[in-house]
C-alpha cells in the first residue's frame, strides 16, 4: 500500500471505515524487520498489513514470551501479579450473573492458568483455551485445559456464565470472527470481559513506534474504545462496565516506552530485566524506575477518565 491509498476491505471491526497506512514498527525483541501499520479512518482501529503468516509469527513466541512453568518473571513481580490475580478474579467474578449452579467460566488465551486457579478457589469451574504448543505447567485438576485452536474448540452453545479475553484479543487473527463465538458459548444474560491496550490512547500517541504495549507482530490487532463499542452494537451486547484504569498495565507501560525512546537500540531492556530475575540487574533499573514512577501514576490518572489510558477493559452482556 502506498501512504496515500486506502485497503479496498471494510474495517473488520466497524465495518464502516478504510485502513489507511499509518506508521512502521519493529519488534522489540529481535528487533528485525519492521512491521506496516494500517489505521481504521473511522474507529481508529489498526492492524498488521500484510499480516504474517502462522509459521511466520510462531517464530515471534518463544516459550519465554509465557515462561516455562509456572514462573515468568522476578519472584518478588510473581507475588505481585498472583496477588493483582487473585483480586481480578474477586472483581470479574462479580459480572457474572448470580447462579444457583457452579459458575462457568471460559479464559481464552489462558496462559499460565493464574486468573483461572484464583476463580476456582472462588468455587467456579473453570475452562481455558491455549495454543497448542503451550507449556502447560504440571498437573492441575481444577483447570480444563483446550489446546488447540479456537475454531476447534467444541463447547455446548450458551454453556457460559462469564468469557473472559484478558490482553489477548489483539493477539488473534480475526477477532470479530472470536467474538461471534463467544456470543454463542456465553448463557442468556452472561458476561463476556475484555481487556486490551487501547491505540486511541496518550501513550499510543506520544510513544508511537517505541510504545510498549505496541508489541509487533504478536499484537496483530490495535483497538479503540470506539471500535469495541462497534462490535458490542453489532452482536447486541450491552455495555456494563468500561475502564481505562490498570495500575498492573498503565504505569509500567509508560515506564518502559520512555525507555525505549531514550534507548531505542535496546527494547524493553527493563522487561528483559524484571524476566531475567537477576537482583543486580533490576537494581541498577531502580533509579530510573524511581524517577518516573511519579509521572507515569499521574499520566495514568489522568488519561483513565475519558478512554485515553493506555489499557482498556470493557464488560458486556448477552442478551437474556
Ligand atoms: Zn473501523
Amino acid at each position: 500500500m502506498n501512504r496515500n491509498e486506502l485497503d479496498p476491505r471494510p474495517c473488520a471491526l466497524c465495518g464502516l471505515g478504510r485502513g489507511k497506512r499509518w506508521f512502521r514498527a519493529s519488534d522489540f525483541d529481535s528487533g528485525k524487520e519492521p512491521f506496516d501499520l494500517v489505521q481504521c479512518d473511522q474507529c481508529r482501529a489498526a492492524w498488521i498489513n500484510p499480516m504474517p503468516g502462522e509459521q511466520e509469527l510462531g517464530r515471534y513466541y518463544e516459550s519465554a514470551y509465557y515462561g516455562m512453568g509456572t514462573e515468568k518473571f522476578h519472584p518478588v513481580v510473581e507475588s505481585l501479579t498472583r496477588w493483582a490475580g487473585r483480586h481480578r478474579a474477586t472483581e470479574l467474578l462479580k459480572l457474572a450473573p448470580k447462579s444457583s449452579t457452579r459458575t462457568r467460566v471460559l479464559d481464552i488465551g489462558c496462559g499460565r492458568g493464574n486468573l483461572l486457579r484464583s476463580l476456582a478457589e472462588l468455587g467456579c469451574e473453570c475452562h481455558g483455551v491455549e495454543r497448542e504448543d503451550f507449556p502447560v505447567a504440571g498437573d492441575d485438576s481444577t483447570i480444563d485445559y483446550h489446546l488447540g485452536p479456537l475454531t476447534e474448540s467444541t463447547f455446548m452453545a450458551n454453556s457460559f456464565d462469564l468469557v473472559i479475553i484478558w490482553h489477548v484479543l489483539e493477539h488473534l487473527y480475526d477477532p470479530a470472527e472470536t467474538l461471534e463465538r463467544v456470543k454463542h458459548w456465553l448463557k442468556p444474560g452472561g458476561a463476556l470481559v475484555v481487556a486490551v491496550p487501547n491505540i486511541g490512547s496518550r501513550q499510543a500517541r506520544w510513544f508511537g513506534a517505541s510504545w510498549f504495549h505496541l508489541d509487533v507482530p504478536r499484537h496483530l490487532w490495535h483497538f479503540s474504545s470506539e471500535s469495541l463499542d462497534s462490535r458490542w452494537q453489532a452482536l447486541g451486547f450491552e455495555k456494563v462496565k468500561d475502564s481505562g484504569v490498570s495500575l498492573e498495565q498503565n504505569p509500567y507501560g509508560f515506564i518502559q516506552s520512555v525507555a525505549n525512546r531514550l534507548l531505542p537500540g535496546s527494547p524493553n531492556a527493563l522487561y528483559r530485566a524484571i524476566k531475567s530475575k537477576s537482583w543486580l540487574r533490576l537494581l541498577l533499573w531502580s533509579p530510573f524506575v524511581a524517577l518516573l514512577l511519579p509521572l507515569a501514576l499521574l499520566e495514568s490518572v489522568a488519561s483513565a477518565g475519558a478512554s485515553h489510558g493506555a489499557t482498556i477493559m470493557h464488560a458486556v452482556r448477552k442478551p437474556a
